[in-house]
Formats: structure tokens, sequence, C-alpha cells
């Protein structure tokens, strides 16, 4: 019998429980190149023979990074099915070139956090471990009609969802930045209409320069798709905001939940659907 094939279940056997699903091992990189793009922003280039085979999963996917812990100099590597690294975090592969092995992510400076403050004394030949890919966001072929609404922590998953439309669609942009100094120039075939929203180094106020924007924006477009994704509470009120107030279909938003005000390590997989 072949070994992988389970028998056919006689009326006494219990269920087979579903198989574990794999995770992916843990790749070992190397930083290559630390850009400074702006005051809050470092675009962080990493690499490493163990990157060979890796793909981003569409636009807006992402990758885990494993940071040292204190008093470490490298991060131990994961055991493939072991337990989370506490200091693992959530990253949007930008560019990932296979043909040198390399991924760039960007990193917002936003302050203390196990990837925030390496990323801000990150220097060549330090080493993380990198996880992925995760999902992204699903495009939509036949829209033509696009508004994307984030802030700084998700500026590169616009970035990719950028770099995939189409130059038949175009693209509404609003983006929440700590400051006017974070603007960066966006490209994509698409028609882009962008708008950038500095919000101050309070980040308490989160989301608000976006509320105020999707407020003044005229009509939204029935048929637009929009992707939204900021602080997690901001999202939950933005969302309402479009669905309550602007008659947006809710199936026509993707909502993420990119971070947490005064949460550590908020999960990767924050849709928001509890609102
Ligand atoms: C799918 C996905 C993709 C992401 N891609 C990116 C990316 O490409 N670049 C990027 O910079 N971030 C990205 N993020 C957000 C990033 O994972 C979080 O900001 C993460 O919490 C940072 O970890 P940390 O160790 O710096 O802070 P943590 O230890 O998680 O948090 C410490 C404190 O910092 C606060 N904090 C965390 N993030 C921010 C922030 N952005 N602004 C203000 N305060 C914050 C928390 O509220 C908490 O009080 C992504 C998140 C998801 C879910």
């Amino acid at each position: 019998m072949n070994p992988t094939t389970p028998a056919d279940p006689s009326p006494s056997d219990a269920p087979s429980p579903a198989p574990a699903r794999k995770r992916r091992p843990p790749r070992r990189v190397e930083v290559s190149r630390v850009e400074v793009l702006s005051p809050a922003m470092r675009r962080i280039t990493l690499t490493g023979a163990e990157l060979e085979g890796f793909a981003p999963a569409g636009p807006a996917s992402y990758l885990k990074l494993i940071f040292p812990e204190p008093g470490q100099t490298e991060p131990t590597r994961p055991l493939p099915d072991g337990p989370r690294a506490v200091s693992m975090r959530t990253y949007t592969p930008l560019a990932v070139r296979p043909e040198t092995l390399e991924v760039d992510v960007d990193f917002v400076l936003h302050g203390e956090g196990p990837a925030s403050t390496w990323a801000a004394q990150a220097k060549l030949g330090q080493v993380l471990f990198l996880m992925g890919p995760g999902p992204g966001y699903t495009l939509d072929a036949e829209a033509t009609q696009h508004l994307l609404i984030a802030d700084d922590s998700a500026l590169p998953a616009v970035e990719t969802i950028l770099a995939a439309l189409p130059a038949s669609a175009s693209a509404r942009v609003l983006l929440e930045v700590i400051s006017a100094a974070e603007e960066r120039p966006l490209h994509s075939a698409a028609q882009l209409e962008v708008t950038w929203l500095p919000r101050g180094s309070n980040h308490r106020a989160a989301g608000l320069p976006l509320e105020q924007a999707l407020r003044s924006l005229p009509a939204i477009a029935a048929d637009a798709r929009i992707y939204l994704a900021c602080e997690a509470a901001a999202m939950r009120r933005l969302r309402k905001l479009l669905t309550d107030e602007l008659g947006i279909p809710r199936n026509q938003i993707v909502g993420r939940g990119y971070w947490k005000l005064d949460e550590v390590n908020h999960p990767d997989h924050d849709y928001g659907d509890d609102s």
C-alpha cells in the first residue's frame, strides 16, 4: 500500500486529524544595504543564500522577521515547527530580486519596539531570520477604480498594489504619514491621484487625517475597490464611515489593522471582522 494514501476508513475508525500545516523553514538573511529614505523610514535590503525560491505572494503580501533578543547579536534560528519567536514582527516584501537573492523592506521608525528599534540602528552584516511569505491583496481584475487608504506602515503595501495595477485603472490614494518630509514619488501604470496627510508625531491621532480626507473626497465611484490598511481602531472607524455614511458595500472594502495603539505585536491577520 502507498504509505502516503490512507486506507479507506472503516465505520469503527476514528476520524483522522487534519494534517498539520507545515511552516516554511526560517531563512537566515543578512543586511546588505541600509538606506535613509526620510526621517522616519529606513529601507533595509536583506540577502542570503537561504532566500533561494522566496517570492512574494502577490501585492501587499507579507513576511515575518525575527529580531535579536536583548543581549543577542544574532537571533536564535527558530525550529520550523517550534514556538513562535517573541520578537517576530510582520513586514512587507517591497521589492524581491531573485537574481541577487535580495529583499527590500521599508521600516517605519515609530519609536520603541523590537523591529523599529532594530531598524533605527541596522548595520551591514547583521543577521535576522525571515519567514513567509503570507498572502496579500487579491486585485479585482475587472475593477477600474481603486481607492487606497493607508498610513505609513502600509505605504510599502500600497506601492506593491500600485505596481500591479494596469494602465486601464485609476487609483485615488490617501496616505497618512508623520510629516511632509515622508512624502516620496509613487509609481504606477494606472492613473494616480495621491494626497499626503501629515499627522504629526502624536500616534494617538492615528487615522484622524485619513478620516478628514475621506469625508472631503468627491463622490467615490459606486464600484470602487477599496484597500484600507492602518492602525487597527482607525481601520474600523474608517470602514464604518465608508459603509454607513458613504454607502460603500462592505464586500468592496478590504480592511487590515497593521498595528494597534498600545499593543505589542498586533496579529498579522486583523481584518476587523469583529466590527
Ligand atoms: C501584513 C502587514 C504588513 C506590514 N508591513 C509593514 C511594513 O512594510 N513596514 C512597516 O513599518 N510596518 C509594517 N507593518 C506594521 C508592523 O508590523 C507593526 O508596526 C509592528 O508592530 C512593528 O513592530 P515593533 O517591534 O516596532 O513594535 P511593537 O513591539 O509591535 O509595538 C510597540 C509599540 O509601538 C506601537 N507601534 C507599533 N507600530 C507602530 C507604528 N507603525 N506607528 C506608531 N506606533 C506603532 C505599538 O502600538 C506599541 O505601543 C505591517 C503589518 C502587517 C499586519
